[in-house]
């Protein structure tokens, strides 16, 4: 039996190495190989680049130092503004630099920068723009008495969070595990074809059927999977653990879903006889952890 992309259904597609978890949120080996070029391109593009560049994944892989496919590892303070609107840059050591600005106003210059050579630098480059001569000593001085000096600038950051990017996340996630554990041949049950359509839909027609994530993916507390993962802390010292557990409630399968650097959510699923209940993976990084039952 020839494999179809479980996304797009092409048969004669070339396929490639689909990380479940994002690779950026840090998951090197849980993965699947039946997703075509295309649809995981754009599944990366739509989908995993907004769970993996938010404010919550950044601090996550500033943190516990998780690379992105560039090998960059993010640093959500990089660039700020200060109470007057001007950027900011902090460095890694946390040292601000203003990013220097000129405005004009009639023949008046207004110089921002972030130390004094740097201004009279700039100062001059205006006059030679101009083909005025360069500045006398004391007219660099008569500049320097002018500046306003501010020693610890207040930075501001601001950020987003999309709520629903993170459930079609969930879904993406579940989706994948579902068919990484039973294989291409549960694509037939109504459930899993449901995600499917929900992400074909999303990153080729940019239509999120957002009743379907209201429905079936909530935001929950994750502590009652604290002690799982305080139990690898301790075995393997420091690293990252993502854990999915697949458990029967009333008619339903409840995937939860405790992703490190997203919220914790919950993925109902209409069924009760899709995986085994109580069925765990966990996913760990950096290194091979992969627990499978
Ligand atoms: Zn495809």
């Amino acid at each position: 039996m020839n494999d179809r992309c479980i996304i797009c259904n092409n048969l004669d597609a070339e396929f490639t190495l689909e990380h479940i978890i994002p690779f950026a949120l840090g998951n090197n080996n849980f993965s699947l190989r039946n997703v075509c070029k295309k649809c995981n391109s754009l599944i990366g593009e739509k989908i995993d680049v907004y769970s993996t560049n938010n404010i919550m994944a950044e601090l996550m892989r500033m943190t516990k130092k998780v690379p992105g496919h560039s090998g960059k590892i993010p640093f959500p303070f990089a660039k700020g503004k200060t109470e007057d609107g001007f950027t900011v840059k902090l460095s890694l050591e946390m040292k601000p630099t203003i990013e220097p600005k000129v405005s004009k106003n009639e023949n008046k210059y207004n110089i921002i920068a972030g130390s004094h050579d740097e201004a009279i630098n700039i100062a001059e480059k205006i006059l030679k723009r101009n083909g005025k001569p360069p500045l006398s000593k004391s007219a660099k001085e008569i500049i320097l008495s002018k500046v306003a000096h501010k020693e610890h600038p207040r930075i501001n950051y601001s950020f987003e969070l999309n709520i629903n990017m993170l459930k079609i996340e969930a879904i993406k996630i579940v989706f994948e595990t579902v068919v990484y554990k039973l294989g291409t041949s549960c694509l037939q049950e109504a459930v899993v074809e449901k995600m499917q359509n929900v992400i074909f839909k999303y990153i080729y027609e940019d239509v999120l059927d957002i009743e379907f994530l209201n429905e079936n993916v909530s935001f929950i507390d994750g502590a009652m999977f604290n002690s799982i993962r305080d139990a690898l802390q301790v075995t393997f010292k420091e690293g990252i653990f993502h854990i999915i557990h697949f458990t029967v409630r009333e008619n339903d399968t409840v995937v939860t879903v405790i992703v490190e650097g997203m919220l914790p959510m919950a993925v109902k699923l209409d069924t009760v006889d899709l995986i085994n209940n109580n069925s765990l993976i966990i996913v760990g990084y950096p290194g091979n952890l992969l627990i499978n039952e």
